[in-house]
């Protein structure tokens, strides 16, 4: 988004609802840069994409681009599959959306804070959860060091199962 500071994002048009937070102002605005920066229309299928996505922005849930396409569909009609599959390339080229591996090897995105985090995916409903802890730089260094690797980028996801699924497993 650096490169094209001199350009002015346009203005959100949800910038006056009193009931979206904060937060939701600035996913819809991030989204909204991610699709400005590519120099695309604001056409009417990216309006409604940049509406979902911060809808599924408040709740953290995880999605395949199908599901993404099935519930636009469902609320909006008509909107290209290819459009929605498109776009989500886009918003992960642009950090806006995470590329996140479940367990099967298998992909969802997820709209998440722009600031360095890492997933906990769940193995049984493939809920995602963010979390901020990491290595520090100098055990990235140090890991380096010692496979003579230059470090450059890391991922890290934590596979397990999460609270509501244990409970479920539970009153089995
Ligand atoms: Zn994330
Ligand atoms: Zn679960
Ligand atoms: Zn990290």
């Amino acid at each position: 988004m650096m490169k094209n500071e001199s350009r002015t994002p346009p203005e959100s048009s949800s910038q006056t609802c009193a009931h979206c937070s904060d937060s939701t102002l600035d996913t819809v605005r991030r989204i909204e840069n991610a699709f400005f920066d590519l120099s695309r229309p604001n056409t009417a299928p990216r309006r409604m994409l940049v509406e979902k996505l911060a809808e599924l922005a408040k709740t953290g849930e995880a999605f395949s681009p199908d599901d993404l396409w099935q519930r636009l569909r469902a609320v909006y009609g008509k909107i290209g599959r290819a459009t929605v599959y498109r776009s989500i390339e886009q918003l992960v080229e642009n950090k806006v959306l995470d590329r996140v591996e479940l367990c099967d090897g298998s992909h969802r995105y997820r709209v998440c804070g722009g600031s360095h985090h890492h997933h906990l995916v769940c193995t049984s409903c493939h809920r995602v959860e963010d979390f901020q802890d990491c290595l520090s730089e100098q055990k990235f260094e140090e890991i380096g060091r010692r496979h003579d690797f230059s470090v450059e980028d890391h991922r890290l996801t934590v596979y397990g199962t999460c609270r509501r699924c244990r409970r479920t497993a539970d009153r089995r």
